[in-house]
């Protein structure tokens, strides 16, 4: 399932899913099933009202959630699309704005540094014996075609194309062989980050915490449709140009990996998300940071395009 969170006008921001050119409409199809069936005639008929309600809720809401998906796609294969719109149970894409499938997590990104070889060495820093970690607060999320505000604190805007795994199942002392079972899903963040504020702080933290500097999505892909994390092209383009272009294979540290060491003595919860690190190929290498008015794509082969424009504040 590719899950997405969407709003359409001034509405709330609902839970929908991806399928062709529609954005399915996954309360309605869901409330449309249990009218059919007689269980449920108002009412949100027990749907969460958030994906990361859905990625909370277990195998019992996971399957209320496939059934709406896969009644959706039955009916745009059947419907008009006007029709399903009236009906509040799919829109064309188009007609939608599409937010960070979470677009508030309840607590802060957790992030890789250095996990790419040859991002290490272009930054002049040794590959690590241990994994690197750091996070990224929530209020920095922005969504799929929101745009990266160009704050006036740096000059050195910088993009790093990431794989997220976003945690289903939550745990302590998760070991490897059991890591990917605890997975939810996948999507693509932008770790945005102002090196100079980077190099002032003397951490990590400051520089990439700063609001939209964690562009997220477009959508959240089920671990079914992704059985292998570290078979995946990576890639960025600013302006049309290929600045970051790898694959998922050269993680120092593979996904799987990066959950058992996190995990070690400490919680991971349903609903957190951890951006697995950033290929070479960063501006920071060459000199060529961001400026307004620039658009950059950052694309997960299975997953998407990750689309942004910079911003003056
Ligand atoms: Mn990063």
């Amino acid at each position: 399932v590719r899950l997405v969170t969407f709003r359409r006008g001034r509405g709330e921001p609902k839970p929908g899913a991806l399928w062709q050119e529609h954005v399915l409409d996954l309360t309605g199809l869901a409330k449309d099933l249990a009218t059919q069936r007689g269980t449920v005639r108002r009412g949100r008929g027990g749907f969460p009202r958030t994906v990361l309600e859905i990625v909370q809720g277990g195998e019992a809401i996971m399957a209320l959630t496939r059934e709406a998906w896969e009644h959706g796609q039955r009916l745009v294969g059947q419907t008009a699309a006007e029709d399903l719109a009236q009906r509040r149970l799919a829109y064309p894409v188009k007609r939608v704005r599409l937010l960070a499938p979470i677009p508030s997590p309840a607590r802060n990104v957790f992030c890789l540094g250095r996990n790419y070889a040859d991002h290490a060495a272009e930054r002049g820093a040794a590959a690590p014996d241990h994994p690197v970690y750091f996070t990224k607060p929530a209020t920095a999320v922005a969504g799929p075609g929101d745009d990266v505000v160009h704050h006036a604190i740096t000059k050195e805007l910088d993009y790093e194309v990431e794989l997220a795994a976003v945690i289903g199942t939550g745990g302590r002392d998760i070991v490897r062989a059991d890591a990917l079972k605890h997975v939810f899903g996948y999507t693509i963040i932008n770790d945005v980050t102002a090196r100079d504020l980077q190099k002032r702080h003397q951490q990590w933290f400051k520089g990439k915490s700063l609001d939209t500097f964690c562009p997220m999505g477009p959508v959240l892909v089920t671990a079914d449709e992704l059985p292998d994390p570290q078979a995946l092209a990576i890639s960025l383009r600013v302006n049309g140009q290929m600045r970051q272009s790898s694959h998922t294979s050269k993680m120092i540290f593979p996904v799987a990996q990066c959950i058992e060491v996190l995990s070690q003595g400490m919680t991971l919860l349903p609903g957190d998300i951890i951006a697995t690190g950033t290929p070479e190929g960063v501006g920071a290498a060459s000199g060529n940071f961001l400026k307004a008015g620039d658009r950059i794509e950052a694309e997960v082969e299975h997953i998407g395009v990750l689309s942004s424009k910079v911003v003056r504040p």
